[in-house]
């Protein structure tokens, strides 16, 4: 079982990229087919088995020979990786259909605002929808919960934004908002605190390494997301540990 997720998710992955990488631009997903972005050839069959295309072509494209970024088949171990791991860590219960819906938003955001600095709106409210969806067929909590999440998500880095004058993202704004609505407000605020601190560790690196400037804004996306998969599989063991060192 854990086989067949982990494969059917490398296929998801690849075609997340493609999402990730064609949505903010405007362009459709299906057409026209994957192509190398050198010489434009269009990909066929074994060019399109994920991961083992990469490592195969060793990073190359077949026809013209230039490097093919690694980022593709990083991403798509990422989403085969995570798909594993839901099940892994939470049984098999209806709840996997929501842990896997947020982990696909999440990488989908993640290549997008590395690419572009931009978290489109149309993969948020396509996720939004679905969320809506899956909340009221598996619920964490009550509606009204889940409902008070959303607006908690939204105010906490919205009152932040309009305090530090662009420090954050109207992307990331709405992002907290669903991710709000997915986990309640307890978690979406700890997802918050979580992920100003990862944010903080990376631009630290990202400076010692000559990637990130100081003024220049970085992409915020990855911290959030990486914060959110915490807080969604530990969340509230977390909470639990730092409380009873509190008390
Ligand atoms: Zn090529």
């Amino acid at each position: 079982m854990y086989y067949l997720i982990f494969f059917l998710a490398l296929l998801l992955g690849s075609f997340y990229n493609v999402v990730g990488l064609r949505i903010p631009k405007g362009e459709s997903i299906v057409a026209p087919r994957s192509h190398c972005i050198s010489c434009k050839t269009t990909l066929t069959g074994l060019d399109l088995v994920p991961v083992l295309s990469y490592v195969f072509l060793k990073g190359r494209c077949r026809h013209c020979q230039k490097s093919v970024s690694p980022i593709y088949p990083l991403f798509e171990l990422l989403t085969a990786g995570l798909f594993v791991l839901a099940p892994f860590l939470m049984g098999w219960t209806y709840e996997l259909v929501v842990a896997w819906t947020l982990i696909s938003m999440l990488i989908i955001i993640v290549i997008s605002d590395l690419h572009y600095m931009l978290i489109p709106n149309k993969i948020l409210l396509f996720f939004f929808a679905l969320f809506i969806v899956e909340r009221i067929f598996i619920p964490y909590l009550s509606i009204t919960g889940h409902l008070l999440g959303l607006v908690v998500g939204f105010l906490i880095p919205f009152l932040i934004a309009v305090i530090s004058k662009g420090g954050m993202g109207g992307g990331d704004v709405k992002l907290f908002a669903v991710l709000g609505f997915v986990l309640g407000w307890e978690l979406v605020i700890f997802t918050f605190f979580l992920s100003s601190l990862i944010g903080m560790i990376a631009a630290v690196i990202g400076m010692l390494f000559g990637k990130v400037k100081k003024g220049v804004p970085f992409p915020f996306g990855p911290s959030i997301a990486l914060a959110a998969i915490i807080v969604y599989f530990k969340g509230e063991a977390l909470l639990h540990w730092y409380f009873s060192l509190l008390y």
